[in-house]
């Protein structure tokens, strides 16, 4: 149930989930190293790399991308991409006037399909606080300068719905496939506090 995650004491469950790891790696059950490797796919890996691909194919298929900003939910299943955490998804489209960053104030919550487990500050109170007040600070500390005449959209996320930022295609990326796009796709970037840098030559 998303509502798991949003709203209710969750320090129960985080203290079990402790206890059951102390208990594991007591007994000699898990390698600590294998489980970092777990989160770290979860994370870093799988996660963001399927909203990455959600991403790529918006960016190389207009019909889709249309499809992804009025039912994203519909349009990332249409990948593969759903279930808990992930059932109604938003997507929500940087362009030159507009920059959209999302936040939970009041948790954590966060599209688990298409990005994995939210990183450490996403969850931290800093960060909860002020991007809903101070959002264009919060995206310097990021090394993004959202220049005086662009609006910053901010996205509070909760049980029912979670967001997904469609970054903007970087330059110069005309001759890309869409998994030499998808690449170029940060998890950070389809939270909104950072841009997509154009690609290497
Ligand atoms: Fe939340």
């Amino acid at each position: 149930m998303s509502t798991e995650t949003h709203g209710t004491p969750k320090s129960n469950t985080a203290l079990r989930v402790k206890a059951l790891e102390s208990l594991l790696l007591e007994k000699g059950l898990i390698d600590p190293a294998a489980l970092d490797e777990v989160i770290d796919t979860y994370e870093n890996k799988i996660g963001p790399k399927n909203g990455a691909k959600v991403v790529a194919r918006a960016w190389t298929d207009p019909e889709y991308k249309k499809r992804l900003l009025t039912d994203g939910s519909a349009a990332i299943a249409e990948l593969g991409y759903s279930g808990v955490q992930g059932e109604d998804m938003v997507v929500v489209e940087n362009t030159p006037e507009v920059h959209n960053i999302v936040v939970c104030t009041l948790c954590s919550c966060f599209p688990w399909p298409t990005l994995g487990l939210p990183p450490v500050w996403y969850k931290s109170a800093p960060y909860r606080s002020r991007a809903a007040i101070d959002p264009r600070g919060v995206l310097r500390e990021f090394g993004v300068n959202i220049p005086e005449g662009v609006e910053v959209r901010v996205w509070d996320s909760n049980a029912e719905l979670r967001y997904l930022v469609l970054p903007e295609r970087p330059p110069a990326t005309e001759g890309m496939s869409e998994a030499e796009l998808a690449a170029l796709v940060t998890r950070d970037s389809m939270i909104g506090v950072t841009k997509i840098e154009p690609a290497k030559k």
